[in-house]
């Protein structure tokens, strides 16, 4: 079984004729909500591909957040150990305009009060689980805790360094095993434009030199660069048609956890991730993109 230690959000999405000037209103054309935050996606994402999955964190008070501990129990996710926090839940608030271009305004609510009280939940529950699947959507300080202690255990930890803080993440990587930033978090993280399987490369080397064990970089429609502490490979994208990319990179961690909490190779967990990637971009949103097990095995066997 896997733990997902991280943030739950709604996102509520406006279509609007275009983006807002200062002190403008405009009347938009549709609405809707959506649940997303990338902690739920990555356990929906493993939920749905059949991995005894458990998440962990905080949603609010509010109706957001009966929703959101709804849509992960309808896939199987465990939530018990979400605490339900008297604040609100995670929001993003997302202006899409006609011309595609958009504008976001995230407000962490519950999920930027984790600290070490849901850090000794997750204790208890690490003692019978594989795997620890960390991102950045909540407060750094927990994260660390978590991943150290996941470390001690034995616990193979990975961690999805987005989004990218501005303090330097390089403490945490003694206690990681596999980092997994896409092109944009690994420019971030080195401070060179990433954007090739050979610039991910050359950022990969930079991160190990830093302390990382084992770095993956996702680079969207171009595949995945995997670099361990003895080999490097490079799996390139399966050729789908692409509608919308929003949490393709969750969708990836469901399909590496999957694959590595069954026993495979790490080439095979990374085939597995971009597998799941590449499915999630022919549908549109974030959970309900990601694909289920029937779905997901014929795309492979295909
Ligand atoms: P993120 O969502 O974190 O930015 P990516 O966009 O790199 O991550 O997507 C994760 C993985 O999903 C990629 O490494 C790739 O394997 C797969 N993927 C993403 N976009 C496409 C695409 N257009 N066609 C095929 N596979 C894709």
């Amino acid at each position: 079984s896997i733990i997902v230690f991280g943030s739950l959000n709604m996102d509520l999405v406006v279509r609007s004729p275009r983006l807002l000037q200062s002190g403008e209103t405009l009347i938009g054309s549709d609405f809707y909500m959506t649940p997303g935050g990338k902690g739920a996606n990555q356990a929906v994402a493993a939920a749905k591909l059949g991995v005894l999955t458990e998440m962990i964190g905080r949603v609010g008070t509010d109706l957001f957040g009966l929703e959101l501990l709804a849509e992960l129990k309808a896939v199987g996710v465990g939530t018990d150990g979400v605490l339900v926090d008297a604040t609100h839940s995670g929001v993003a608030m997302i202006t899409v305009a006609a011309t595609g271009e958009n504008q976001i305004i995230g407000v962490f609510g519950a999920n930027g009060n984790v600290d070490e009280t849901d850090v000794e939940r997750l204790r208890t529950k690490l003692l019978d689980t594989q795997l620890l699947l960390l991102q950045l959507e909540i407060p750094i300080a927990a994260v660390k805790q978590a991943a150290q202690i996941a470390h001690g255990l034995g616990v193979q930890v990975i961690l999805d360094p987005a989004p990218v803080p501005t303090e330097a993440i390089a403490p945490l990587y003694p206690f990681i095993d596999i980092l997994m930033p896409n092109e944009i978090e690994a420019g971030q993280l080195v401070g060179f434009p990433v954007t090739s399987p050979d610039t991910a490369a050359i950022a990969a080397g930079v991160l190990q030199q830093q302390g990382a064990k084992t770095v993956i970089v996702k680079l969207g429609a171009q595949g995945v660069f995997c670099a361990t502490p003895d080999e490097t490979f490079f799996v390139p994208a399966f050729p789908v048609a692409a509608i919308d990319t929003v949490a393709a990179g969750d969708a990836f961690a469901g399909g590496l956890t999957a694959a590595l909490v069954e026993g495979a190779s790490l080439r095979q967990a990374v085939v597995w991730g971009a597998a799941a990637g590449a499915l999630a971009t022919t549908k549109k949103g974030a959970q309900a993109a990601m694909p289920d097990r029937p779905t997901f095995n014929a795309f492979l066997t295909a």
